[in-house]
């Protein structure tokens, strides 16, 4: 990774104090490995990284709790980590700060296949979940690319492809057990589908990425698995073609499963990668139908329809589970694609969304911005909820970086125009602190900052990232 910044020495010294005192009661819990604490320095895509002092590989709740009461008292910075897998700098620790790793609480506690729910602990990944529940008939829909966790994909608020038919992440969570920022264990929500009791506490804490608490524990809501699934993809000469299908999918109501958009770029690369050789590198839709055989048989017919008004090239078929499974893959692996072509290279995935009326002026505005800049950039996304990224390929350098991100700012600046978000499903880290005041204005963010001071009042969590600096909170 990038240059790793020297520390401040009183910083240090106080984050090893902290290390020292939890070695008692955590032991080899505890490491200050220089391998280990540099693959702790950072996530994927954002060329920033600091070394954290050491890695506290957490067991459980009360190892956590542990962790921050000495980390209060001392004003030791701490970073939650997951899998690593976030794109905008999230886990990067600042300066004399201590990395903790929750993916050693990867047990699922409890299925309870009567009410479609289930408890597992932080680090479990949405892989390992799926696997675990695959007797019972019941599934785990939220799929971020990357083998993410689940405290992770909470904290980030992530969605994925599945999120058209069954919602992201804050949809399907019941409830946390969380660690605040004094150690306190609490627990937030329950196993109810609904509840009009006291602030909502669990969406406070969904998409917090690490700043309010620490999430241990989390209440899942579970699927059953569709009757039948039936996968196509259709491509088309033109991108708007594409765009306004999946946009008319959605406003006619269409309970489609998935609805994935690469244009050319991206599906000359998946082509080259997945080896999908019976495609063209031309702009596809992926979908997905699920439900009883005859739901399935209509949602087909007026997605076909309307993909061939929209001069669609036909469709082409996917209806074993092994072809389903090798066009899904071939889509979850869009990114790593467009890395393998270019090696040496710095990816940067950016992330927008507007309401889906206006997601073809979007991409449209954003393909022109690309052959402006001149940039290598593919544009993949979720189109079915009016979000996509463009994955832009720059140098490893800061001149580099710099024209990734003039190019990112310019679709920014075009999403926040039509009404829409600099993030859909990544997240703000340190990559969207810039935009955070043109999109939710002084006032909110005054709210956030005092929330924030009112459960990590000496800015030990996460600092600095999701929240830019401001007046009434400032560090
Ligand atoms: C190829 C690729 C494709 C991707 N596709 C998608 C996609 O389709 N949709 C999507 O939403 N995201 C996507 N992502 C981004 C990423 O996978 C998600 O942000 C994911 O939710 C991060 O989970 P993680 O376990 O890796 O978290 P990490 O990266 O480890 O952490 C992310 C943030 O959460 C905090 N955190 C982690 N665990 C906890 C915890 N237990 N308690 C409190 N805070 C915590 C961290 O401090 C950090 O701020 C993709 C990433 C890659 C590399």
């Amino acid at each position: 990774m990038s240059e790793t910044a020297s520390l401040p020495l009183h910083a240090t010294a106080r984050a090893n104090a902290v290390l020292s005192a939890l070695r008692v009661q955590l032991g080899d819990k505890i490491s200050t490995n220089a391998s280990v604490c540099d693959a702790h320095s950072h996530g994927e895509a954002l060329p920033v990284a600091n070394m954290p002092v050491g890695v506290v590989f957490a067991e459980t709740s009360e190892d956590v709790s542990a962790t921050l009461r000495l980390c209060h008292e001392h004003r030791v910075p701490v970073v939650a980590f997951g899998a690593g897998t976030s794109v905008e700098g999230h886990v990067t620790p600042p300066d004399g700060g201590i990395s903790l790793d929750l993916s050693r609480m990867a047990r699922v506690l409890e299925v309870n296949q009567a009410d479609l729910d289930c408890r597992v602990q932080a680090g479990v990944t949405r892989q390992s979940l799926n696997a675990f529940l695959r007797d019972t008939g019941l599934f785990f829909p939220v799929d971020p690319g990357g083998e993410a966790t689940l405290g992770g994909m909470c904290a980030t608020r992530a969605s994925g492809t599945a999120a058209v038919k069954y919602g992201t992440i804050k949809e399907n969570v019941l409830g946390l057990t969380v660690v605040l920022a004094n150690g306190e264990i609490i627990q937030t929500g329950g196993r109810v589908r609904k509840s009009s009791t006291g602030y909502d506490l669990t969406s406070l804490f969904v998409g917090s990425e690490g700043t309010l608490g620490i999430i241990t524990e989390v209440q899942l809501r579970l699927h059953g698995q569709p009757e039948q699934l039936s996968a196509a993809v259709c491509q088309f000469e033109n991108l708007d073609d594409a765009v306004n299908t999946a946009v008319e999918i959605i406003q006619m109501g269409i309970p489609i499963a998935r609805v994935e958009l690469l244009d050319d770029v991206q599906m000359d690369a998946c082509i080259r990668y997945s080896d999908l050789n019976e495609y063209r590198a031309l702009t596809t839709l992926f979908f997905e139908f699920s439900g009883s055989p005859e739901a399935v048989k209509e949602q087909i017919a007026v997605t076909e329809t309307l993909a061939l008004d929209n001069i669609g090239l036909g469709f082409a078929w996917a209806d074993s589970a092994d072809e389903r499974a090798r066009l899904w893959k071939a889509r979850h692996n869009a990114f790593w694609a467009i890395k393998a072509q270019h090696p040496g290279m710095r990816l940067i995935s950016t992330d927008c969304i507007v309401p889906i009326s206006q997601l073809t002026a979007l991409i449209s505005g954003v393909k022109d911005d690309i052959q402006k800049s001149g940039l290598y950039a593919a544009i993949l996304g979720h189109v079915g909820d009016g979000n996509f990224h463009t994955i832009i390929v720059t140098e490893e350098t800061d001149q580099g970086y710099q024209q990734a991100l003039d190019l990112d700012r310019k679709i920014v600046a075009r999403a926040l125009a039509l009404g829409g978000s600099c993030s859909g499903e990544h997240g703000v880290g340190l990559g969207k602190l810039e935009f955070l005041a043109a999109e939710h204005g002084e006032g909110a963010l005054s709210v956030m900052r005092a929330l924030k001071a009112t459960l990590d009042p000496h800015n030990i969590l996460n600092p600095g990232k999701l929240l830019p600096e401001g007046p009434v909170y400032a560090g």
